[in-house]
């Protein structure tokens, strides 16, 4: 491992919202999933969206764009004011946002008439914390300015807390909300769609039943993120899980030191005074991890014994001399973080992150399956493909663990081996290793596509369980300008040659295996021979190298995360030497090494 990674579960994360979300329905309340923590992560929201959190709250507009580009078209709440430029953004992206100032809102009302368009408002009303908010005895004066504001519709009122001033949520003060709610409806006339009550802080009192009735909405980060790790923080809710994040570093240096530094002291690299305990000499050791990435004070290490002495910019400094088990130089050491500490992580640019559903182990005694119409499957015969991957350690049978290898005439015969995987895994990803972009427009969509539109025909009807984030495209070298156009209008990677010269195929790989698995339960390769300059045969001329292309086949074995393998164009026209060559292929993505 070269850098610092944050891995994160998307299992616990979806577990944690669907026992956030069946807490607040016995009581009337639906809540919004918050996913700033996580910098807008689409895998995240949507865990959170499996768990049925009714939208996605966020407080910044690049989360947004990340969240609408992934095709995420739930609900999204702004979580706070946007500044006077990003009013238009506001307002085409935004179903709803929390407001206080009436003079954003007359210029959202402006910009949202010029649009055609009514945007929601949530007005906050500060109930003592001091952080945003209406002061309540402005509350009816504004309302009344706002009812003058076409482009605006008021939705409901909330309250946030626990934020500046620590003031927790109680029966009292979210009563007085409930009021300034009534309030609010005797002016409108009308109910309020939303009586939003605040954020994780509030689920204590949801818990102990004090949440007072007509709060109907509550904002929620971190209990589903981390389990409450810093909301229940004496009295932890057993239901959710706090370890859907793990950060890992690795141990550049172990050695005993004393524990007090040596020399005249003084200030260190950040303008503190640091104090010392003299505990003699100890086993210590430097991680990866600085504070660029985190906020040190709070790691929490997860083998016992190890403790966290501080860190610089980019050094860890730990005590290891009672870790149990010891620790020695190159090893990993892994954490779980306080709110602030996975903010700082996940906005470093020099932590990896890396989502991740359950992952199962590759190995001896997997199965495997084939599918292959009359010529692919004689053409796998002659080559003796099957008896080649049992002699590798795999049985053939059909079930939902088994890798399945499928041998397709043309490109449009991969589209069912796709989504049938699509359906098994749950959650899949798509790396299709071809030359064309198959993205020609496709008239007749009852038909079965030409082969060069095959793939605009499954981005258009992709399977529910693959999202366009989790699809690359490597080697493309043909692209008509119709097709650049509708690459360019999709989500997924694309490594076109050009690229794949520059950092090489390795790299290109390594990525599109990171993008394909992150957070879903392993990926579909698709190969197509003309992707590959093979000697002596036209089709594949200007192409990634044999030697390449077993490289990318034996990288998708070793990921662990192949679930399923189509190769297209295997038809009787097909060279015998060629088809020989993409035998050789399978057996690689199959695990085959030459050692
Ligand atoms: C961040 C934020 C939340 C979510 O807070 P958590 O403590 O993570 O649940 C809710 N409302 C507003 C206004 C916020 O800024």
């Amino acid at each position: 491992m070269s850098d610092p990674q944050v891995s994160i579960d998307l299992a616990r994360i979806e577990h944690n919202a669907r026992t956030v979300v069946d807490l607040c329905r016995h009581s009337g309340i639906t809540p919004f999933g918050v996913t700033k923590g996580t910098c807008g992560m689409p895998q995240v929201a949507r865990a959170m969206l499996r768990g049925g959190v009714a939208g996605i709250a966020e407080s910044r507009f690049e989360n947004i764009r990340r969240l609408r580009d992934a095709g995420i078209d739930c609900p999204i709440m702004l979580l706070r004011s946007p500044p006077l430029t990003r009013v238009e953004e506001l307002v085409r992206s935004v179903d709803i946002s929390l407001q206080s100032e009436l003079q954003l809102m007359r210029e959202i009302s402006r910009v949202a008439e010029r649009l055609g368009r009514v945007h929601d408002v949530i007005l906050m009303i500060d109930l003592g914390d001091l952080r945003e908010g209406i002061w309540p005895n402005d509350l009816v004066s504004t309302v009344e300015e706002v009812l003058t504001l076409p482009g605006v519709r008021i939705a409901g009122v909330g309250t946030n807390l626990t934020c500046f001033g620590a003031i927790v949520p109680t029966q009292d003060n979210l009563t007085q909300l409930v009021s300034h709610a009534y309030k609010v409806e005797c002016i409108l006339g009308r109910p309020l769609d939303w009586v939003s009550g605040g954020n994780s802080s509030s689920l204590p009192l949801l818990l102990a039943g004090g949440m007072p009735a007509g709060i109907n909405n509550l904002r929620i980060g971190e209990a589903i993120l981390q389990g409450g790790r810093d909301t229940f923080l004496t009295e932890p809710w057993q239901a959710l899980d706090r370890d859907a994040f793990e950060l890992t570093g690795e141990l550049l240096e172990v050695k005993i030191k004393p524990s007090m530094p040596i020399g005249q002291s003084g200030i260190d690299a950040f303008g503190n005074v640091p104090v010392f305990v003299d505990e003699g000499d100890r086993l210590r050791g430097i991680a990866n991890i600085g504070r660029e990435d985190v906020i040190a004070e709070g790691l929490i290490p997860t083998r016992p014994g190890v403790r966290v002495l501080g860190a610089s910019s980019d050094h860890l400094v730990l005590d290891l001399t009672d870790a149990d088990p010891p620790l020695k130089v190159g090893e990993n050491v892994s954490f779980r973080m306080n709110y602030g500490a996975m903010l700082t992580v996940m906005t470093s640019e020099y932590v990896e992150k890396v989502p991740m559903l359950d992952v199962r182990e590759t190995g001896e005694g997997r199965a495997y399956a084939i599918t292959a119409d009359a010529v692919g499957g004689a053409l796998m015969v002659v080559q003796g493909v099957a008896e080649r991957i049992e002699h590798l350690g795999f049985v053939h049978r059909e079930d939902e663990q088994a890798v399945s290898l499928s041998i397709c005439g043309h490109r449009r015969d991969l589209l069912p081996h796709v989504e049938a995987a699509g359906q098994l895994h749950d959650a899949l990803g798509v790396i299709w290793i071809d030359s064309d972009a198959a993205m020609m427009p496709d008239s007749d969509d009852t038909a079965p596509p030409a082969d060069n539109a095959t793939l605009r025909r499954m981005l258009t009807r992709l399977p529910p369980h693959v999202a366009p984030e989790n699809i690359v495209l490597i080697g493309l070298r043909n692209a008509a300008p119709e097709e650049v156009a509708a690459l360019k209008a999709t989500r997924m990677r694309v490594f076109p040659m050009s690229e794949i010269d520059a950092v090489g195929l390795r790299q290109a790989m390594r990525d599109a295996i990171a993008i394909a698995s992150a957070g879903t339960r392993g990926f579909h390769l698709c190969y197509s021979p003309t992707a590959t300059d093979m000697s002596g045969w036209s089709g594949g001329i200007g192409g990634i190298t044999v030697r390449e292309t077993h490289s990318a086949m034996e990288m998708a074995a070793l990921s662990g995360k192949l679930r399923s393998l189509s190769i297209s164009g295997i038809d009787a026209a097909l060279p015998s030497p060629i088809v020989a060559e993409c035998a050789n292929f399978i057996l690689s993505a199959f695990g085959k090494t030459i050692l």
